[in-house]
C-alpha cells in the first residue's frame, strides 16, 4: 500500500462532519413578486404567476410574475424612455449609480449569497465566495470605465447603443445579471433584463437594491417569465441590442430571428471543454483542477471541464487518485459550509444528466461513483466518472450541463490537440504541465475562448470571456466587454 492510499483510507474511515447550516433567519423573500418596470415593482398585465422552488427539497420559496406581450412593451417603452437622459448624462455621474450598486450587493451579500443557493441548489460556500463577491466587482469594475471610455477606444467615438435586451440562464443567476448589465450602464445604455424561470429571486433582490440606489426610472428593468417572455424581447422592434447567455439551440433560434433585423447580437452558449493532463504535470494539483474543473455548482457551468485528457503514462496514477477524492466530496444540502456538491437545478435538469448516465451504462463504460450518501429528497445527482470513453460517445460530444466527466487518453500533444478540438463547441479548455513553452503552445492550437493553465474556472471582471464556433460569438469582461456595448466610430481629422 502507497503512503497516499493509507492516509486517504484512514482519512475517509475516520471523519464525519457534523451539520454547519448557514442560517436563514437574516433573509426576506415575498410570497410574490411583481415585475420590475420604469423604477417600480408593478403586477403583470395578465395576473399570471409561477412557482419558485428550492431544488434542494421541493419547497416553494416564492411566487413570480409571468411577464406577457405587454409587460413587455411597458418595460422596453420604459428602457427607450430613460435612454434619451442617462446616454446623455455626464459618465461620471453614471458611474456613481453603478459604484453605489456595487457597494449595496457587497452590503448585502450574505443575504444574497442565501437566497442564491436557496432558489438555484449551490453550495453556499460557491456562492458566498464565488459568485456574490464576483457580481459586486464586476460592477465595480465597469464603473471606473465609465468615464474613461476614449481611453479604452483611442481615436474613436463612443456612442451607446440604445436599449439592450440581456437574457440568462440559471446556472449564475445574479453573477450573469452583473456580467450583462454593468458593462450596459457604464457605455450609457437602459436595460430589460430576463432571468431563469428557475432562479429568479437574485435578479428581483437586485431590483430592490437598483431601486434604492435611485438610479433613473426606466434604466434597469427586470422582467420574469419563461422562454416565451424571452421571445418577446427578442422580436420587440425597440431593442437595439440582444444579450444573450444560455444553450446553444435557444441562441441558434435568437440568430435566426434577429437576421433581419439591425439588433447587435452576443451569445455566450454551451461547451464541452477539454481539461488536458500532461504526465509532466504537478498530479495533485491538477486532481483538485479537474474536481474543481467538472463539480464545481453541479458540473452546471458552461465552460466546465467535462471532457478529461489524460495523457497515456499517468491515467492509472490520475484515476486511482480521482476515485479517492471523489470518496471526499459532500454532496447534500446546499446551504451546509461543509458541501461540495448542492442540488442540480431542476427535476428536467437531473432528468437530462440520469439519461446521460444510462448512455454511458448502455455503452458498457467503466463507470465510478463515491459511496457517500446522497439526500433522499430534492434533486441531487453522485458525482460520476465514466473511464475510456470513445470520441464517437455522446458522453464526450454533448454537453452534460451536470457532474459527470468523461475520461479520455492520449499519447502525443498533436493527439492531445487533435481530440480537445474535435467538438463543435470552443469555449474554454484546461492545459496542466511544468512547462511553461507547452502550456503556450497548447493555447496557441486549442480552438477555444478561455484556456487555463493550471488551473481552472478562475473568473475576472478585467477578463474577456466567450466563445467560438457554436458556443456563440462576441465578448464579455474586460474591455473587450465595453465594445458588446457601443458604437465606435473614428475620430475625424
Ligand atoms: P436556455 O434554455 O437556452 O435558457 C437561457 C435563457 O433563455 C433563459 O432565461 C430562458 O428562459 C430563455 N429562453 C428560453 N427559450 C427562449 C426563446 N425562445 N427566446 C428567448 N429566450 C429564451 O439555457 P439554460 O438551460 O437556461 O442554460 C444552460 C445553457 O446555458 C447551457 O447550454 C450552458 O452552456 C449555457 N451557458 C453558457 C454560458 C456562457 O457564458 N457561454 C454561461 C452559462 C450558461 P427559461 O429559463 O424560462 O427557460
Ligand atoms: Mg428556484
Amino acid at each position: 500500500m502507497t503512503k497516499t492510499d493509507s492516509f486517504s483510507l484512514k482519512f475517509n474511515d475516520g471523519w464525519k462532519y457534523d451539520p454547519a447550516p448557514e442560517s436563514i433567519d437574516h433573509i426576506s423573500i415575498a410570497e410574490q413578486y411583481g415585475l420590475f418596470i420604469n423604477g417600480e415593482f408593478v403586477n403583470s398585465e395578465g395576473s399570471k404567476y409561477f412557482k419558485t422552488i428550492n431544488p434542494s427539497n421541493g419547497d416553494t420559496l416564492s411566487k413570480i410574475s409571468e411577464a406577457n406581450k405587454k409587460d413587455v412593451d411597458k418595460a422596453v417603452d420604459a428602457a427607450k424612455a430613460a435612454f434619451k437622459s442617462w446616454s446623455k448624462m455626464d459618465p461620471s455621474d453614471r458611474a456613481k449609480y453603478i459604484f453605489r450598486i456595487a457597494r449595496m450587493i457587497q452590503e448585502r451579500a450574505r443575504e444574497f449569497a442565501v437566497i442564491e443557493s436557496l432558489d438555484g441548489g449551490k453550495p453556499i460556500r460557491e456562492s458566498r465566495d464565488i459568485d456574490i463577491p464576483l457580481a459586486a466587482a464586476h460592477f465595480f469594475y465597469y464603473a471606473g470605465w465609465a468615464d474613461k471610455l476614449e481611453y479604452a477606444f483611442p481615436g474613436k467615438n463612443t456612442k451607446p447603443i440604445g436599449v439592450a435586451a440581456q437574457i440568462i440562464p440559471w446556472n449564475f443567476p445574479l453573477l450573469m445579471a452583473a456580467w450583462k448589465i454593468a458593462p450596459a450602464l457604464a457605455c450609457g445604455n437602459t436595460v430589460v433584463l430576463k432571468p431563469a424561470e428557475t432562479t429568479p429571486l437574485t435578479a428581483l433582490k437586485l431590483a430592490e437594491i437598483i431601486k434604492d440606489s435611485g438610479l433613473p426610472k426606466g434604466v434597469v428593468n427586470i422582467v420574469t417569465g419563461a422562454g416565451k417572455t424571452g421571445s418577446y424581447l427578442v422580436e420587440h422592434p425597440d431593442v437595439d441590442k440582444i444579450a444573450f447567455t444560455g444553450s446553444t439551440e435557444v441562441g441558434k433560434l435568437i440568430r435566426r430571428a434577429t437576421a433581419e433585423t439591425n439588433k447587435k447580437l452576443t451569445l455566450e452558449l454551451g461547451g464541452k471543454a477539454a481539461n488536458i493532463i500532461f504526465e509532466d504535470a504537478p498530479i495533485d494539483q491538477a486532481i483538485e483542477g479537474i474536481i474543481n474543473g467538472i463539480f464545481f455548482n453541479q458540473g452546471h457551468v458552461c465552460c466546465a471541464g467535462s471532457r478529461l485528457l489524460v495523457q497515456e503514462s499517468v491515467l492509472d496514477e490520475v484515476s486511482k487518485k480521482l476515485k479517492a477524492r471523489l470518496e471526499s466530496l459532500i454532496v447534500g444540502d446546499p446551504l451546509d459550509k461543509n458541501t461540495d456538491v448542492g442540488a442540480i437545478n431542476s427535476e428536467a435538469q437531473l432528468e437530462k444528466i440520469n439519461s446521460y448516465i444510462q448512455v454511458g451504462k448502455k455503452e458498457g463504460l467503466e463507470m465510478f461513483q463515491s459511496n457517500s450518501k446522497v439526500p433522499s429528497k430534492g434533486f441531487f445527482c453522485k458525482p460520476t466518472l465514466f473511464f475510456n470513453v470513445a470520441q464517437s460517445s455522446r458522453l464526450a460530444k454533448e454537453e452534460i450541463f451536470g457532474p459527470v466527466l468523461a475520461i479520455q487518453s492520449f499519447r502525443t500533444v498533436d493527439e492531445a490537440i487533435e481530440k480537445a478540438n474535435n467538438t463543435p463547441y470552443g469555449l474554454s479548455a484546461g492545459v496542466w504541465t511544468d512547462k511553461g513553452s507547452k502550456a503556450f503552445n497548447m493555447s496557441s492550437k486549442l480552438k477555444a475562448g478561455v484556456i487555463w493553465a493550471n488551473t481552472y474556472n478562475k473568473f475576472d471582471p478585467t477578463s474577456p470571456f466567450g466563445g467560438y464556433k457554436e458556443s456563440g460569438f462576441g465578448r464579455e469582461g474586460g474591455v473587450h466587454g465595453l465594445k458588446e456595448y457601443l458604437i465606435l466610430e473614428n475620430q475625424e481629422g
